[in-house]
């Protein structure tokens, strides 16, 4: 029987009712119905590939949210989550009907949905980072979101193996580390269990029936320590409520198979949890478990003093029974209880549950405040790739507790250094490091924190953090206060700081851009429109905000596209002359103040005759007298006003673009010729192109720079020179 058999697929709209009366809060009922009747209405005949008529799915949904405590809004929101997407409906009928809230919801919702997931970290990142966003708007869209995908999983079953894999890696990814890092552990913990059946189907069996085969005997245990507890309390402390679990699949499989142990050999497969009415109690409590059975060393945690990041508050204390099984005891209040199982959401809980209780509520919303805040710290690091791999190591469940010297139990990510540990204490204590002593020695910065450990942070008044420590440390708040010190105490060092970074990687990539035209340059690729000027973007990449490496093909990209020229320049040789403007040596009726641009078809060079015409808008450009496009008698011809007298400057230092087409005979090495003897002369060339002729010939065709009629004459007489050229003509 699996653990979770008993929870049903799909319930209906009576299911809902019920736990809504259970609940025993003030909904608002004709909203809730109202929603369900409409979404009813709106899936219409429309089936789940299972062939269950959709509307259970949202109805089921709506289920999950409400046994997590949220409110008609979050419940309506569920209902119609789907609507919007799968039906004609529209949000705004939505919001006209439900209300501005309940239509935000839903959209969120949906924009989750089109978030593409990828394997490849950056993308997935980015789904998170947008996830998070969302979140920080409206935690309760994450709420809806997270039931959706609770629900599909538990009807998973029939869908093709494939997407069954593809969903659960990606709720152990995303998912599952979201509902952790909102502290809602029921559906964490199924979301996980349910995952691992799919991925590891056979390790997961592999658990579930050795859990199974001493079922009965588990039971007895815990039976016997739960008497042997209340035994001893029953005097002295009221109300203990005494639970007895085993641990989710999820977390023994991390232990045992991952580990490559046995189920007997590791100590969470017990847990019996103690609930009592106040924290001295919680205390007392443990002074009880500690004189009845054995305490195993460094498994005391206390997460009373010391709350988890995701505000979750308990005791926990690993212990011996006189047979010598290790079992875990973990004591709390019964608000820490609903935090813990239900996390922010035991916000809404809570507060619609327990009324007027101000104090409880107050406290909540702190620590809704204080996650809120977490968030939007982690979002100001900018970079999204950070910003999951922080929540994995953050919240990958696999923290390290070391001691402060004053015996402070401090949990960090696994792999954490002093440095996390020091902002972790408290951000001044982190801005003043000097060094660190574990157990004693002093060890260097980056040392890895063990369990254990005892760590003396040691700090220096005049101090301030050191850029490095931004590589060298772990943890997200940690990295994100470091970077705010240098972003607030630093602008101009930081601007100096990634100018020069900019620059010398910019000259690596053969990219040469003056301090102008990089401001024009950022301009145009400022994607993010997050930094107002090249200034904050410097300084951005000074204090490390911005990964340079990260950005540098789309920069690339950017600067071919806009400098394509220039690449070329450096690898084919320059010409002495730049093609500046086109219209530099050319006078039009006395005046050059006019908007002047050679031709394509012709390219009258110097020394040509030549004549504007006036284009619509584009200024005047300037053909050959003898082109083709120019009429023969300009007395005669269409809009003869638009053409005008044009002639050369007298000394014209511009470049001018012509085209040779030159006949010759085959023979390796043509090209190259041609090419090294247009460098010699330091001719630039635009474009070089050769085709073979049927008659053993070849004809190339050659786009350069010259600077007037005379230069290309010598152009093409030195070309002529070259071994079996036959003709050249300029084009
Ligand atoms: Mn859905």
């Amino acid at each position: 029987m699996s653990k979770y058999s008993n929870i049903a697929h799909y319930q209906d709209f009576n299911e809902l009712l019920s736990i809504l009366s259970k609940n025993g809060n003030a909904y608002d009922m004709e909203k809730i119905t109202s929603a369900y009747r409409f979404a009813e209405r709106s899936h219409g005949d429309q089936r789940r590939v299972s062939g269950i008529p959709y509307i259970l799915h949202p109805t089921s949904v709506a289920c999950i949210v409400a046994e997590l405590g949220m409110d008609a809004d979050s419940i309506c929101g569920a209902l119609l989550h789907d609507v919007v997407e799968d039906t004609p409906v529209a949000l705004d009928e939505i919001r006209r009907l439900f209300g501005n809230d309940v239509a935000k919801l839903i959209d969120g919702v949906t924009k989750i949905s089109k978030i593409p997931y990828s394997t490849r970290e950056e993308q997935q990142a980015e789904n998170i980072r947008k996830m998070l966003i969302a979140m920080a708007d409206d935690i309760r869209v994450i709420i809806i979101k997270l039931a959706d995908r609770l629900h599909n999983m538990r009807t998973m079953d029939c869908m093709p193996e494939q997407k069954r894999r593809d969903k659960s890696v990606e709720n152990m990814q995303v998912y599952a580390p979201i509902a952790h890092r909102l502290g809602i552990k029921t559906v964490k913990e199924e979301l996980e269990d349910r995952s691992l059946q799919y991925l590891d189907p056979i390790g997961y069996k592999e658990i579930e029936e050795a859990l199974l085969l001493n079922e009965e005997d588990r039971h007895k245990f815990i039976e016997s320590i739960k008497t042997q507890i209340l035994e001893k309390t029953k005097d002295t402390i009221p109300n203990v409520y005494i639970s007895g679990r085993v641990k989710s699949i999820n977390s023994i499989y991390r232990k045992t198979i991952m580990r490559n142990q046995s189920i007997n050999d590791i100590f969470d497969v017990f847990a019996v949890r103690v609930i009592v009415d106040n924290v001295s109690d919680c205390y007392n409590v443990l002074g009880v478990v500690h004189d009845i059975f054995k305490p195993i060393p460094n498994r005391f945690k206390d997460y009373i003093s010391m709350p988890k990041q995701n505000m979750y508050q308990s005791l926990h204390t690993t212990v011996l029974d006189k047979k010598a099984i290790p079992f875990e005891v973990q004591i709390r209040t019964w608000e820490m209880h609903y935090t813990a199982e239900y996390g922010i959401a035991a916000h809404w809980k809570y507060k619609l549950g327990m009324g007027p209780d101000a104090k409880g509520g107050d406290r909540v919303n702190q620590n809704i405040e204080k996650v809120k805040k977490m968030i939007l710290d982690q979002l100001e690091t900018e970079d999204a790739t950070d910003i999951a791999r922080n929540i994995r190591n953050d919240f990958g469940g696999n923290d390290v507790y070391v001691f402060t010297p004053k015996g402070d139990v401090m949990s960090l990510p696994r792999r954490s250094t002093p440095i996390d540990l020091a902002y972790l204490i408290h951000t001044q204590v982190g801005h003043r490091m000097v060094g660190a002593k574990v157990n004693g020695r002093i060890v260097p910065i980056d040392h890895e924190l063990k369990n254990g450990e005892i760590c003396e942070i040691i700090t220096q008044k005049e101090e301030h953090p050191n850029r490095a420590w931004i590589d060298i440390c772990k943890t997200a708040s940690a990295k994100s206060k470091i970077r705010q010190w240098f972003k607030r105490e630093k602008r101009d060092e930081n601007i100096v700081e990634g100018k020069q970074i900019v620059d010398r990687e910019f000259k690596r990539q053969g990219m040469t851009l003056n301090d102008e035209e990089m401001s024009e340059f950022f301009k145009t690729v400022n994607m993010k429109k997050q930094y107002n000027t090249l200034d904050d973007f410097y300084a951005a990449v000074g204090y490390g905000g911005i990964q340079l490496w990260k950005i540098m093909p789309r920069l690339k990209e950017e600067y071919q596209k806009k400098y394509a020229a220039n690449i070329e320049q450096i690898t084919v040789p320059q010409a002495p002359v730049k093609r500046k403007k086109a219209s530099s040596g050319i006078v039009i009726n006395d005046t050059d103040d006019v908007l002047v641009k050679l031709s394509n078809c012709c390219n009258p060079l110097p020394g040509d005759e030549i004549i504007g015409y006036i284009t619509r808008g584009y200024g005047v450009s300037i053909h050959k007298r003898d082109c083709t496009n120019v009429p023969k008698d300009l007395s005669d011809c269409e809009e003869p006003e638009r053409w005008i007298s044009a002639h050369w400057e007298s000394d014209a230092g511009e470049a001018f673009r012509s085209t040779l087409q030159i006949t010759a005979s085959n023979r390796t090495g043509l090209l190259a010729d041609v090419t090294i003897q247009l460098s010699n002369m330091h001719i630039f060339i635009h474009a070089l192109n050769s085709r073979e002729l049927k008659d053993s010939r070849a004809l190339i065709t050659v786009t350069i720079d010259v600077a007037g009629k005379d230069h290309l004459r010598g152009v093409i007489s030195k070309l002529s020179d070259i071994n079996g050229i036959e003709e050249i003509k300029r084009l």
